[in-house]
């Protein structure tokens, strides 16, 4: 059996390596940023002397990949559950407050669900199990209606990072079918207390560690050596590393690096939008109005606070047009929205730290969407991995984590796909179209 080059260190190439070092192989990461987490990771900033993350990441208890990941390395507790599920929201427009609770028969109940909405209007959400590929979250849950307001376009702008117009439809369905539309169970809120590196990376790159797999570092990989049907070689800052009949290679890169890196036409999706994240440092350690970790806004810029101590954070989804302003301008209209929300809107300007993901998501639209790559590619040794790959989700940290989990499993059952097909390695589940 041969080595396995893992291509990137983030929750996709980490995943993989898991399941990969728990399978008895030997695996080699190479990172080229100086840490592991790639675009969900913690850092110390020195303006607010806080460790901060890139951005505020919620998950959900439905993510199963997600959290099995986390327990195969010792850290099945690292994520706070809120419980029983609850998502809290404000209208800035209008200071209108209400929350979401989900569970056994909240429709029939008003005060658990959005104001204005009826029972039979939650079952619009089907038509997203059901829609084209080439229908985007629009075209499933037509604008119009205070559900759509309150409810369907701020979920679907944050979880796929897009305006609902834009975005494909099937991708937000499969979301919501292994969430919401599985009880409260499935979709109570998951945060990362400690910050992202702690809960989600920290303990991969340990149990990786303890178990003889190797993460290098400061290590890009800018070249993928093709001979036949094979990748021969790979170069690691120009230094060529030449692979042997067993060793494979799994790119986990971004998918605008992995374009620049396959050697041939394999569909990657151009980048998508933009998410800015404004950390504030207040006076004190501050709660939430509802005393919730976090809460939804509608009606301004802002559209999550969550607090964690005295650092207030500010998540903009979709945000081109926000991440184009400059840092203080941006500062300022995100503090007017949480100065707001918490009730003390003369309140000055604390330090803060705005953060602008430029690159947050590669492009969900149902274009892109429904012409994603497989796992397995056309060279033998050459197997993709990450956010932007076919594992029948969007661009989530769920989905990362199971398209590493594909892409093990690719290189595991090389040439036995038929048997994985038929359901003989039922740890992992297929999404409807095979990813692999
Ligand atoms: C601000 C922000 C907020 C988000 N919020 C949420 C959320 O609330 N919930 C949620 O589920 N998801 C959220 N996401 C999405 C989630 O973070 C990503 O989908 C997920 O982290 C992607 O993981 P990945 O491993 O596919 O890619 P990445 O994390 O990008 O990992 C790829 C790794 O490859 C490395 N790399 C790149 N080029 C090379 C090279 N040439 N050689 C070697 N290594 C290389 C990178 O440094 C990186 O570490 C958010 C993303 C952002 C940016």
């Amino acid at each position: 059996m041969g080595t396995v080059h893992i291509v990137g260190a983030g929750l996709a190439g980490l995943s993989a390596a898991v399941r990969l070092t728990e399978a008895g192989r030997r695996v080699i990461l190479h990172e080229s940023a100086p840490q592991a987490g790639g675009r969900c990771r913690s850092f110390y900033d020195a303006t607010l002397d806080r460790v901060v993350d890139n951005g505020s990441h919620l998950a959900l208890s439905g993510n199963r990949s997600l959290l099995g990941y986390l327990e195969r390395v010792g850290a099945g507790g690292a994520l706070t559950e809120l419980r029983p599920a609850a998502f809290p929201f404000l209208d800035l427009s209008s200071g209108e407050r209400w929350c979401l609770r989900p569970g056994g028969m909240w429709l029939f109940d008003k005060a658990r669900r959005v104001p204005e909405s009826r029972p039979a209007d939650y079952l619009a959400a089907l038509r997203t199990l059901t829609a084209r590929p080439e229908a985007a979250v629009a075209d499933a849950l037509p604008p119009g209606g205070a559900l759509y307001d309150r409810l369907w376009r701020p979920l679907a702008v944050s979880v796929m990072n897009g305006a609902p117009e834009r975005v494909s439809a099937r991708l937000f369905g499969a979301v919501l079918r292994e969430t919401l539309l599985r009880g409260e169970a499935a979709c109570r809120p998951l945060f990362a207390e400690k910050g992202l590196s702690a809960a989600l990376v920290d303990p991969a790159v340990a149990w990786l560690d303890r178990h003889g797999a190797e993460l290098r570092t400061g290590a890009r990989v800018d070249g993928l050596e093709r001979a036949g049907d094979r990748i021969a070689a790979l170069s690691v800052d120009g230094e060529r590393i030449a692979l042997g009949g067993g060793d494979v290679v799994i790119l986990a890169a971004p998918a605008w690096i992995a374009a620049r890196l396959l050697p041939e036409a394999v569909p990657v999706p151009a980048a998508g939008r933009a998410i800015v994240n404004a950390h504030f440092r207040l006076p004190a350690a501050t709660a939430l109005p509802d005393g919730l970790p976090f809460l939804g806004l509608v009606g301004g810029t802002a559209d999550w606070l969550f607090r964690r101590g005295d650092v207030l954070s500010v998540t903009v989804s979709d945000a081109d047009a926000l991440a184009a302003q400059p840092t203080d301008a941006v500062a300022a209209t995100l503090w007017r929205d949480a100065a707001q929300a918490l009730g003390t809107p003369d309140a000055a300007l604390p330090p803060f730290r705005i953060i602008k993901e430029r690159r947050a998501t590669p492009d969900q639209s149902p274009v892109h969407a429904a012409n994603r790559p497989c796992a397995r590619t056309a060279l033998k040794n050459l197997v993709l991995a990450g956010d932007w790959t076919n594992m029948g989700l969007p661009a989530t940290l769920e989905g990362a984590v199971r398209s590493g989990e594909f892409a093990a499993r690719a290189v595991l059952t090389a040439g036995i796909t038929t048997f994985s097909r038929l359901g003989l390695f039922p740890a992992f589940t297929l999404p409807r179209r095979g990813p692999i």
